[in-house]
């Protein structure tokens, strides 16, 4: 795994919401990595949001885990059944979902995988406020690099570039061991001995991935009103590889430390206006912007 700034950051790995992120602005994904970002009402809201929608469709594991090998095994086998409710009523939702850009690890949740027209979609679901109607376009240029990024990183793992033999040596996962208490649940829920293993589990969980219909070029992102959860839009954009390249080469530069985080430029600084960090005085940036303007 490539280092880059991620030892500094006390980071693991990338994850897909920095990526995407890093479009609205590269500093605040700098500071949220140094420094815990305040939950906003509105986030708190589009998580329970993101929680209920879950509920619909998702299978959860009923044991609870004790230490993180069991977290590990819940993930996969919760996955599996992601990939099952795909298959048999098609829609699944909050695949974890685990892949590779330039030597990194990048890791992330798709929201739902949808089949239309025998073809599976990526759909990211975002929270809005019907009343202030249609997004900007550095909102879709961030969910767009959400979806697209999601998509380059299933599709390598159905086309092999991303194997479960890399997922498991990343992980560590012949070194992992389950509690007893989890590996008693397991039996009681009736759990085959066989799969009482986290490698086999993980193993099942890659072959379940190649039963899904072809992942379609289309993606969607759903734009759910944060009071009603009715539908406000949805946007159907086309997965384009040679654009997603071009953000994700200026992207890693500051993931491999070859540039320092860049704050939004002069002419986004309405960006600064609902960012967390001005609010706390922590970016010199948005203050400096702040200043000018008043
Ligand atoms: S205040 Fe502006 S420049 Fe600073 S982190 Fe927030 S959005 Fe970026």
């Amino acid at each position: 795994m490539r280092k880059g700034i991620l030892e500094e950051l006390n980071k693991s790995s990338v994850t897909v919401t920095d990526i995407a992120n890093q479009s609205w602005c590269e500093y605040k994904v700098f500071l949220s990595c140094t420094q815990k970002e305040g939950q906003t009402k509105a986030m708190r809201i589009g998580e329970a949001i993101h929680m209920n929608l879950q509920k619909e469709v998702y299978k959860e594991l009923s044991v609870e885990p004790v230490n993180y090998p069991d977290v590990f095994y819940k993930n996969a086998y919760e996955n599996i059944m992601t990939m099952k409710s795909v298959v048999e009523n098609g829609k699944g939702r909050e695949l974890k979902i685990e892949g590779d850009i330039d030597g990194f690890t990048i890791r992330g949740k798709i929201d739902e995988l949808l089949v239309e027209n025998g073809e599976t979609i990526i759909v990211e679901n975002k929270t809005t406020l019907k009343e202030n109607g249609r997004h900007t376009d550095a909102m879709r240029e961030m969910h767009s690099v959400q979806a697209m990024v999601y998509r380059m990183l299933f599709k390598d793992i159905l086309e092999k570039r991303y194997t479960f033999k890399r997922y498991y040596d990343t992980n560590g996962v012949g070194r992992m061991k389950l509690s007893p208490q989890f590996i008693q649940g397991l039996k009681e829920i009736g759990i085959k001995d066989d799969m009482m293993n986290i490698g086999a589990i993980c193993l099942s969980m890659f072959e379940s991935y190649q039963q899904l219909p072809k992942i379609s070029d289309t993606l969607m992102i759903r734009y759910l009103d944060r009071v009603s959860m009715e539908v406000v839009e949805e946007v159907r954009i086309k997965y384009d590889a040679q654009w997603l390249k071009n953000i994700l080469d200026r992207d890693f530069l500051f993931w491999n430390k070859k540039k320092s985080p860049e704050p939004v430029p002069k002419e986004e600084s309405w960006k600064c206006k609902s960012c967390y960090f001005l609010k706390i005085r922590k970016c010199s940036f948005g203050v400096s912007y702040l200043e000018q303007q008043s």
